[in-house]
């Protein structure tokens, strides 16, 4: 497979590949391109070169563009789902709504080449007309996860090129060949060469291509979904270079179940959010307080249904918990798990390892300075604890470095509301589980989850910048 740079399909300059492997079988996938610091290079020349055309593209065409693009990704719909599954372990339910929301996400970009607008502003300089005109900025390096590959690499790119921008493209060496799928998809749409490049990178180099793109004073401006601990390197250097950056990071998303809510609702809901796709989206519930009247048949009921949950192939449509993307991962998650059970934790579900997958597994008296108790563990693992009250629960939701997304579960939705209103995330629910997305929604963190907002319309905010231009009757 092939990086994408100024419109041709080309091997890496320096001619070597890797092999994407899956991580349920463990077989290649695809041999990709290994791409490196020169790739990169001339991916950002070539969408330099592209961007004044485009950016003066009509909005009609850029519009015809996404729509074409829609309908070809659907017709590949389940050539999709099935590389989805197959290079990144996606269970058919969560493929399915990735497909859905990359259809919605394109077919809604569609619209915002005509919502990029500017003001008129009152000037106190006799016979002076002043505007604040929206430009796009340029060459945008996006910077994508495997874990939604499909959904996270389509936002990455959507927004900023439907507004006018270029972009360089970097998957994540656990999905490049969906990465190049989504190229395909705008290349088939008659998207324009040099309008979206595409770079891969074997493991462990993703570093030349992200320094680049962070380096290279042609790229404008950085999306970057992923870990809080890259995004935060990142983030550094992208200071270093004034560089302003769009960053999804990750979550310790905590789920309060307030006494008196239905609980078949509640255990339903809370599984869903605790375990699609194997606990490896960072809008996971990863905490769950509930009120002390109802913890323990809660958790009961909770972690029966937990254990009850399909673990295989997930290309079989019967499979809920998949295998996790590596065997790194499989590790960091059972030494987790581990470390807490040394520490005193109970677990009621799951709690060792099937290789390559990990089995739903809820955990409870799980103490604080445990790595479980306090950092984002990608993977199928929740932590219950019992709260006094809704003042506990608010309290001990929010003592958390990070501020991704938090729900409420309530019988009376006015009092969820009061709960949510004290909520320090960047995404709350009432009535329902934290793992819920659009793509017109202001998606993003606070705290260590992250700055700015994924969203169709508050893309225009993040990839274009207003231009102050004044004029003088003669
Ligand atoms: P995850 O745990 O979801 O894999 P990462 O933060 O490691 O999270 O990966 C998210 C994206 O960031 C991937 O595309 C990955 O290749 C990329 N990435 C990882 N390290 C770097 C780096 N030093 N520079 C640029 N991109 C990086």
């Amino acid at each position: 497979m092939r990086q994408l740079i100024g419109g041709e399909w080309i091997d890496s300059r320096n001619g070597r590949v890797f092999d994407s492997v899956s991580p349920w079988s463990g077989e290649v996938v695809a041999t990709v391109a290994a791409g490196d610091q020169d790739d990169t290079r001339a991916a950002i020349e070539a969408a330099q070169q592209a961007f004044g055309p485009w950016s003066e593209s009509l909005p009609h065409e850029r519009q015809g563009i996404f729509l074409r693009a829609a309908d070809e990704l659907e017709r590949r719909g389940d050539e999709v789902i099935a590389l989805l599954a197959h290079e990144t372990g996606c269970t058919r339910h969560f493929a399915d709504i990735q497909l859905e929301f990359a259809l919605s996400l394109l077919r809604q970009s569609a619209a915002l080449p005509y919502a990029s607008q500017g003001q008129l502003l009152p000037s106190d300089l006799p016979g002076t007309r002043a505007m604040a005109v929206r430009r796009p900025v340029g060459v945008v390096g996006a910077i994508a996860p495997w874990n939604a590959a499909l959904t996270l690499s389509s936002r990455a790119v959507a927004g900023p090129i439907a507004l006018g921008n270029t972009v360089v493209l970097k998957p994540s060496e656990h999905a490049p060949a969906c990465g190049a799928l989504l190229a395909e998809v705008f290349v088939a749409a008659g998207l324009p060469p040099g309008v979206l490049n595409l770079v891969t990178h074997g493991p462990g180099e993703a570093a030349f291509v992200g320094e680049e793109l962070i380096a290279n004073p042609l790229v404008r401006r950085i999306n970057f979904t992923g870990s809080t601990t890259t995004g935060r390197r990142l983030a550094e250097a992208a200071g270093r270079h004034l560089k302003r950056m769009l960053l999804q990071l990750g979550g310790h998303n905590p789920l309060i179940v307030l006494d008196g809510v239905d609980l078949d609702y509640a255990v339903d809901a809370a599984v869903f959010g605790s375990f699609v796709h194997q606990g490896q989206v960072c809008m996971c519930a990863r905490r769950i307080y509930v009120e002390r009247p109802i913890a323990e048949e809660f958790s009961e009921r909770f972690a029966a249904r937990a254990a009850s949950l399909p673990v295989g192939d997930p290309a079989d449509p019967e499979t809920v918990i998949g295998p996790v993307i590596s065997r790194w991962a499989l590790s960091t998650i059972a030494r987790r798990v581990e470390e807490a059970v040394a520490h005193g934790a109970r677990v009621l579900a799951g709690g060792e390892a099937r290789p390559p997958c990990y089995p739903a597994t809820v955990l409870v008296d799980v103490p604080p300075d445990v790595e479980l108790a306090f950092d984002e563990t990608f993977g199928p693992v929740v932590v219950i604890d019992a709260v006094e009250d809704r003042d506990e629960a608010v309290r001990r939701a929010n003592a958390s470095a990070f501020g991704m997304n938090a729900a409420v579960l309530a019988a009376d939705a006015a009092q969820g509301m009061e709960v949510a209103r004290r909520l320090d995330a960047g995404i709350v629910h009432v009535n329902d589980q934290t793992v819920n997305d659009e793509p017109q929604m202001p998606f993003g963190g606070t705290k260590d989850s992250g700055w700015g907002s994924f969203g169709v319309g508050f893309a225009v905010d993040e990839f274009t910048e207003l231009q102050w231009v004044t004029t003088r009757d003669a």
